[in-house]
């Protein structure tokens, strides 16, 4: 039997900026593309995860008043399966808002927002114009260094610890913080990023290989011919 790609979805309602759950379509569409199952599982305020009963953990960008409402929530209820997750190879994928809640701490003036501490970074909203545009970077997952392409909107400033990978270099725009030319953050299977788009539609070599790495298999290639020219476009957009 073909394997299925059980993927959960922490706080979709809450966590959906620019369409982020546009994510979740295309590993759905890729995945019955190629004849392989698809189950998606939510999770919202309140409900506990499962670390065993998914692949891949998926959580999209928010504004501060959707980290908010979620953060203290994220630490108490899911922290520790997040944990036990990652630790036995499952993906986890988080975009923006979500990527700042993967680390030890979100700053917001006087108010200090939990982070579920799956990598060792912190994000501060510091006095300066929200980072906004076009992104483009160099990121290698294993298959040798390719592009993604996206957008970004954040005010928060992203510094990983000493010794934490980036997911890629900043080859335009802002990335992380605007200053160390680094862009989101990679362990293991941990990715987190700070490019919208939606991601996925515009970097479907990237929504394949977190398939493969939630799967532990090989995809064949697809037709490809529409989104690689959405992925030109979102690349030349960057001005890469
Ligand atoms: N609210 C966060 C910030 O502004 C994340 C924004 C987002 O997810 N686009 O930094």
């Amino acid at each position: 039997m073909a394997a299925t790609l059980r993927v959960c979805s922490l706080y979709p309602d809450l966590m959906n900026i620019y369409a982020d759950r546009g994510n979740i379509a295309v590993l759905r569409a890729r995945c019955a593309w190629r004849g392989l199952g698809f189950e998606l599982a939510s999770v919202g305020v309140g409900e506990p995860v499962d670390p065993n009963a998914h692949d891949l953990f998926y959580m999209g960008g928010g504004q501060d008043r959707d980290q908010i409402a979620v953060a203290e929530d994220m630490v108490a209820t899911k922290r520790d399966s997040l944990h036990a997750a990652a630790d036995r190879g499952a993906v986890v994928l988080a975009v923006c808002g979500g990527y700042q809640l993967l680390g030890s701490s979100y700053q917001l003036g006087d108010d200090q927002l939990p982070g579920v501490g799956l990598v060792d970074l912190h994000t501060i909203r510091e006095p300066g114009p929200r980072l906004i545009g076009n992104c483009a970077i160099e990121a290698d997952l294993g298959t040798g260094p390719r592009t993604i392409a996206g957008f970004e909107n954040h005010g928060g400033r992203t510094y990983l610890g000493d010794g934490e990978q980036p997911l890629g270099r900043v080859l335009s725009g802002h990335g992380n913080n605007g200053k160390d030319g680094l862009e989101g953050v990679h362990r293991g299977n941990v990715i987190g990023t700070y490019l919208h788009g939606p991601l996925l539609p515009k970097n479907v070599w990237l929504a394949d290989r977190l398939i493969e790495l939630a799967l532990g298999v090989e995809l064949d290639p697809l037709d490809d011919a529409m989104e690689e020219a959405a992925h030109r476009s979102a690349r030349r957009a960057a001005g890469v």
